[in-house]
């Protein structure tokens, strides 16, 4: 059961989303549902509403709102799509993806946030696919995907999630160093052939394993 709790603030927090660019409606709906204060400790809760990133533990932070919905706008969902997310840190962005109806699977590099976000995820009623390991090799068993979104910086487009990705599939990932990133969005247009767009600049946390940071 989702929560009314913090209602007005979510209301709002679309709206500052809608100005600053965030056009897809489904994505605003899923942002003004889910009670993201629920994701971090209960001290930042009052914060939990503006559009900021918000620490999570273990160095590591819930995504600003507005990158949450650029990166999901970025993947072109539609329902049932199959989406892997890699990094899946507090669970709100994974959260998002459900609630827009996507078959979602989702890697934590970290065993507490994994442990965690799974917990949180199943109280909340979805029902995602979570395991916890390095992200940057996708999750093969289950490819290929529609979409994959990674939610830490890398410093290259890891090879296994651009092979795990479908025909017509898209991988969001924002490349860079270890100061700021830009957000690239790869289509696979064939099995050989991949298209590569270069968007806004960004910062996040590293992306941390075999094709990552080391
Ligand atoms: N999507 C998250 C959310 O909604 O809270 C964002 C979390 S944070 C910005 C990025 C996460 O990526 C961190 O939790 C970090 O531990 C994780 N991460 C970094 N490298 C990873 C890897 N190779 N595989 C899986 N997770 C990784």
């Amino acid at each position: 059961m989702l929560s009314n709790r913090y209602q007005k603030q979510r209301n709002n927090l679309v709206e500052v989303l809608r100005e600053k660019g965030i056009k897809d409606d489904q994505v605003l709906a899923a942002i003004r549902s889910i009670p993201r204060h629920t994701f971090v400790d209960s001290a930042l809760w009052t914060r939990a509403y503006e559009d900021i990133a918000l620490p999570i533990g273990l160095d590591q932070t819930i995504s600003q709102p507005y990158t949450v919905a650029r990166q999901t706008e970025l993947l072109q969902l539609r329902q049932g799509m199959k989406v892997l997310e890699i990094g899946t840190g507090s669970g709100y962005q994974c959260a998002v993806l459900c609630e827009m109806g996507a078959k979602v699977y989702s890697i934590e590099r970290h065993q507490p946030l994994h442990e965690r976000s799974r917990e949180h995820l199943r109280e909340l009623g979805y029902r995602p696919m979570l395991k916890c390991d390095d992200g940057t090799v996708g999750w093969s068993a289950y490819a290929p995907y529609d979409g994959i979104v990674v939610t830490a910086g890398a410093p290259v487009v890891p090879e296994s999630l651009k092979e795990q990705l479908n025909i017509g599939g898209r991988l969001v990932i924002p490349v860079g160093d270890s100061s700021t990133q830009h957000m690239h969005v790869i289509t696979r247009v064939s099995k050989e052939l991949f298209k590569e767009d270069v968007l806004d600049g960004f910062k996040f946390v590293p992306l941390i394993g075999r094709e990552g940071w080391r």
